[in-house]
């Protein structure tokens, strides 16, 4: 057992991970000969779901654990639990992270390790810092305390300042292939597994979106209505129509999503304040009073919301590029497996209506809608012109 078995399909970003913990152990014991020093800024690249934080996770593990990462230790456990006091995880949770965050983020790192071994800092999703936050972090990156490590995750290279990368240790993750996803589903989930399977090809490699969907009949529906789209573009009205059910229906996701936690984060904040404590933990600033503090709270909730169902909408995008890419699939007969082959007849039917022209152009239709939404494009805007460009092919 190991803290990389999370890692589904990415030997060779395990293989580095092993090899950066042996070498990191051996400067703990005082043996610098040889190892050729410690990486202290490294980053995690690869799609959503290919496990970027999983990986980053491991390694702070890996790094603080006396046994390299065995993933069973009381270190470990509290690592991957998020309760070691040298492992700080910062999530971004609204659209972007904030100066003041990240001046917060290197004081932080800049500590000496409690325990002795490594002051561990990691940044999920770092493309949502902007470049000034970004400017903040880099001196960290440039000159770490000795025993700093900043472990970074983005879904590729270019979403940091060339400034910020050229500093850091690549660690690219790539999609981990259908099959090994669909087995970790049965293994660690207990999945059945034509379901496993199912799920695993339909997710497209994305292991939290496939375990949803395995699990969740709800999953499963709003997929199926976000794929019934092709089928009712019709006429204009019913294209418009479709448009306003995929945003309703995106963020109707979210706010399932979000709802419970912001419930009680809302009674946590009114309990701290009724008992005069608040309990502070690493990333928090001390409140100025009730009113003040609800309104942070209100900010950071609205943030996360509008971050939870532009996420939700991305992936119907996803979807729906599959689709027509199946619908490719089929024009070309290149004899690849569907992503969707649950849908192969509704695919085959417009196959057969369209030239493969076209599907090409609706393809780049969902791509370039996916590109406006997170361009900040009002996202009914953003699908209206889609379903438009998708009816007229
Ligand atoms: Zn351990």
């Amino acid at each position: 057992m190991s803290v990389f078995d999370d890692l589904v399909g990415q030997e060779a970003a395990v293989a580095v991970l092993t090899a950066a913990a042996a070498s990191a152990a051996r400067v703990v014991a005082g043996d610098t000969e040889g190892t050729g020093g410690m990486t202290h800024a490294w980053l995690f690249t690869g799609p959503p779901g290919s496990g970027r934080s999983v990986a980053a996770r491991g390694l702070a593990a890996a790094l603080q654990c006396p046994d390299q990462g065995c993933g069973h230790c009381a270190v470990c456990h509290q690592v991957l639990g998020g309760t070691h006091a040298d492992v700080a995880v910062v999530v971004p949770e609204g659209l972007s992270l904030g100066v003041e965050e990240v001046r917060r983020i290197v004081g932080h790192a800049a500590r000496s390790p409690v325990a002795g071994r490594w002051q561990v800092t990691v940044i999920e999703d770092a493309d949502r810092m902007p470049d000034y936050a970004a400017n903040a972090l880099l001196k960290a990156i440039e000159e770490p305390p000795p025993r700093g490590v900043m472990l970074l995750c983005a879904p590729s290279v270019e979403d940091l300042l060339p400034t910020i990368r050229s500093r850091c240790r690549l660690v690219p993750l790539r999609t981990p292939p259908a099959a090994a996803v669909a087995e970790v589903l049965v293994r660690r989930d207990g999945v059945d597994p034509p379901m496993a399977a199912f799920a695993a090809q339909a997710a497209q490699g994305h292991i939290g979106r496939a375990r949803r969907l395995a699990r969740d009949e709800n999953a499963r529906t709003e997929r199926q209505d976000v794929l019934a789209l092709p089928r009712s573009l019709q006429g204009v009205g019913s294209a418009l129509q479709a448009a306003k059910e995929l945003v309703d229906a995106a963020q109707a996701e979210a706010g399932r999503l979000t709802k419970d936690r912001d419930a009680d984060e809302r009674d946590a904040l009114s309990t701290a304040l009724g008992g005069g404590a608040t309990g502070k933990g690493y990333t928090g600033s001390a409140p100025r009073g009730g009113a003040g503090a609800l309104k942070e709270l209100e900010r950071k909730q609205k943030s996360r919301g509008t971050r939870a169902s532009r996420d939700a909408l991305d992936r119907a995008l996803v979807d729906l590029a599959a689709f027509y890419r199946d619908v490719l699939t089929l024009q070309l007969g290149t004899g690849t497996p569907l992503v969707h082959g649950d849908l192969a007849t509704q695919a085959s039917t417009i196959a057969q209506a369209t030239t493969p022209e076209a599907t090409l152009r609706r393809i780049e239709a969902v791509l370039g809608c996916r590109t406006a939404v997170e361009g900040n494009v009002a996202p009914l805007l953003a699908v209206e012109a889609m379903a438009l460009a998708l009816r007229s092919g």
